[in-house]
């Protein structure tokens, strides 16, 4: 893993871990060792017809439900490609947590972490490219679509009593050292609020596509107002029902869209959240 630089020595502007390096490496940043678990949600599709694996040719399967962390040859797609990419990862010492079916068939979620500072972004980046290794040998297309089965079939739903199907994201957990202490749910209140303040500058920044994705519908809020709850899966912001017990823990943003870029989008809520004085 590189970062890249222009010969004159300029991080080229893809390179988005350069700025988020200058964030993780403030003083009162480092301080706070700010952990991250990413929740990375992608889809497998068939290579010649970009139809979701497993999917029959030209039409759905049946609705959402069984799916979710489903077994079961009618139910489950494509577990040997995403038991082979946990066991590299494993292999490549990435710290992945995890991996599930998800709701929509076809779609998998893996999670790397908790992952200190700049390290999160590194390691769910490694995690991508390992898993698009294994999706080419198996001659699978892997896809970072928030949304790959769109409103547009809305018309096939009607017509065929289909259900519609959930979208991809890329939850991110977070805690600093303040938040895993005592009185950490004070300080996660506080982050909260101010997370709330900048909801536009985030959304902005968490991935491309994903208003087709934050519509208020499955498990989503929608993208243009910002709410948060315990145990809520429902909100732009979750947080755990183990965290508001124990009076300190972590957090979810549930906004990062799946192909938000890590460097962004930990550096963003950590900056917001410790740096930043509204
Ligand atoms: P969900 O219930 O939303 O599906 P997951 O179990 O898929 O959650 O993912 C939770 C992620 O949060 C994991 O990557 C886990 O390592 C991470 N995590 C656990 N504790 C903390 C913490 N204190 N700070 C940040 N991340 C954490
Ligand atoms: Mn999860
Ligand atoms: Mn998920
Ligand atoms: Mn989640």
């Amino acid at each position: 893993m590189c970062d890249t630089y222009t010969p004159a020595g300029d991080p080229i502007p893809t390179n988005k871990r350069f700025n988020a390096e200058k964030i993780f490496n403030h003083p009162d940043v480092a301080a706070e060792e700010p952990w991250f678990g990413i929740e990375q949600e992608y889809t497998l599709l068939q290579k010649d017809t970009k139809w979701p694996l497993g999917w029959p040719v030209g039409g759905f399967p049946g609705p959402q439900g069984p799916y979710y962390c489903g077994v079961g040859a009618d139910k489950s797609f494509g577990r040997d490609i995403v038991d082979a990419h946990y066991k590299a990862c494993l292999y490549a010492g990435i710290n992945i947590s995890g991996i599930n079916g998800e709701v929509m068939p076809a779609q998998w979620e893996f999670q790397v972490g908790p992952a200190t500072g700049i390290s999160a972004g590194d390691q769910l980046w490694v995690a991508r490219y390992i898993l698009e290794r294994i999706t080419e040998t198996a001659g699978v297309v892997l896809s970072f679509d928030p949304k790959p089965i769109p409103l547009f079939f809305l018309v096939c739903i009607l017509f065929y009593h289909q259900g519609d199907w959930n979208g991809a994201g890329a939850h991110t957990n977070y805690s600093t050292k303040s938040m895993r202490n005592d009185g950490g749910i004070d300080v996660i209140r506080k982050a909260i609020g101010k997370l709330g303040l900048r909801h536009k500058e985030h959304i902005a920044a968490y991935g491309e596509g994903n208003d087709r994705r934050l519509t208020g519908c499955h498990e989503t809020a929608d993208i243009n107002s910002f709410s948060w709850g315990v145990a809520n899966r429902g909100a732009s912001i979750r947080v755990g029902r183990d965290t508001e017990k124990a009076g300190k823990g972590y957090f979810e943003d549930r906004r990062p869209a799946s192909n938000m870029d890590p460097y962004v989008v930990t550096s963003m809520i950590a900056e917001t959240t410790i740096l930043w004085k509204p």
